[in-house]
């Protein structure tokens, strides 16, 4: 039998938003949602994808080590540019994404890797070599480990087994999870899991379905059973501009989280930030439609008083 692996997108050491203290955060690959607002889109498909960013390319004219080395004569010219080093033009690469099949041959040939693979096979023993290392900084702080993503919870098997060693020495854990996975997905984590950073982000499955691709019904029930099981939740809620922010979006979820009850250990809000537009050109792909403005302060804090009142903590990421 093959050994269990999980595909890793990235690791992030140091994190002080995924949870409490400092935590070591592990985003795995693929999500079944699409969220025109998503800042990972390298975390959407569950293949390793090539990735190639513009600012590390040198130009075909100083480098072009990339241009003959695809099997499939997917890398071609590209856009003019100036450099950054002289003024002069540079022309870039481009790469025809219907040709690529994510080989990686073009990674390896590339000096100063503006292209690369996003997606790593670990196993359970590679990643806890990781996770044993910041141990120090877990105990100092009250942190733990993450898994994140993408849907960390579609690569439940590995999550599960790394979750187990971790509780097994003693190592807080939690999940970053929208919620939208089969039930057994979840059961299988929950004994090995202190904390659910659980997505809320529509209460209304009609609204949520158009936007982000599926409905919420089994996202609030699979929230029901966690509670019900005794699991614990930081609840994130992100403030999409014309998606979720009025006051009837917020009361909703308001609602909802409170009939949670003490389960919830704390709400986050995350207001909506731009800062993910330039992921997408590393993917030859269109930034997604909604592209807003972030949310005013004072909005915010509003939204955040509103759900205090309903007797919910509340904290600002
Ligand atoms: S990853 Fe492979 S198929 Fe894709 S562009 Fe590079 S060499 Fe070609
Ligand atoms: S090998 Fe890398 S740096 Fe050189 S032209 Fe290709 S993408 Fe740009």
């Amino acid at each position: 039998m093959s050994e269990l692996t999980g595909k890793i997108f990235d690791i992030q050491g140091f994190s002080v938003h995924d949870g409490p203290g400092i935590r070591l955060t592990i985003f795995m690959k693929g999500c079944p949602l699409r969220c025109p607002w998503c800042h990972s889109p390298e975390s959407v498909a569950f293949h390793t994808e090539l990735n190639w960013m513009e600012i590390k390319c040198e130009g075909i004219e100083k480098c072009g080590k990339c241009l003959n080395v695809c099997p499939h004569d997917a890398i071609k010219p590209g856009k003019m540019k100036k450099s950054l080093q002289d003024d002069t033009e540079i022309q870039l690469v481009t790469v025809d994404r219907s040709k690529c099949d994510n080989c990686g041959e073009c990674a390896k040939a590339c000096p100063p890797q503006a292209l690369y693979l996003c997606g790593t096979d670990y196993t359970v023993d590679e990643i806890m070599k990781y996770i044993r290392r910041d141990v120090p900084f877990y105990q100092q702080s009250g942190g733990g480990v993450t898994f994140s993503g993408g849907e960390c919870l579609h690569q439940y098997e590995f999550v599960r087994e790394v979750l187990k060693r971790c509780k097994e020495e003693g190592i807080h854990t939690a999940i970053d999870t929208s919620g939208y996975v089969d039930w057994k997905n979840i059961e299988a984590i929950l004994p090995y899991t202190d904390l659910f950073l659980y997505d809320l982000k529509n209460l209304n499955s009609k609204l949520h379905k158009m936007v982000i691709g599926v409905p919420n019904e089994r996202i609030l029930e699979n929230a029901r059973k966690i509670a019900a099981a005794g699991g614990k939740f930081q609840i994130r809620i992100p403030i999409i501009p014309k998606f979720n922010d009025s006051v009837k979006s917020f009361k909703d979820a308001g609602e909802f989280i409170c009939e949670l009850g003490d389960a919830v250990e704390v709400v986050q809000l995350l207001p909506y930030h731009n800062l993910g537009v330039v992921k997408y050109e590393r993917l030859h792909r269109e930034a997604p439609i909604l592209v807003a403005e972030p949310p005013a302060d004072e909005l915010v804090q509003a939204r955040k008083k509103l759900l205090e009142d309903m007797g919910l903590k509340v904290i600002i990421h």
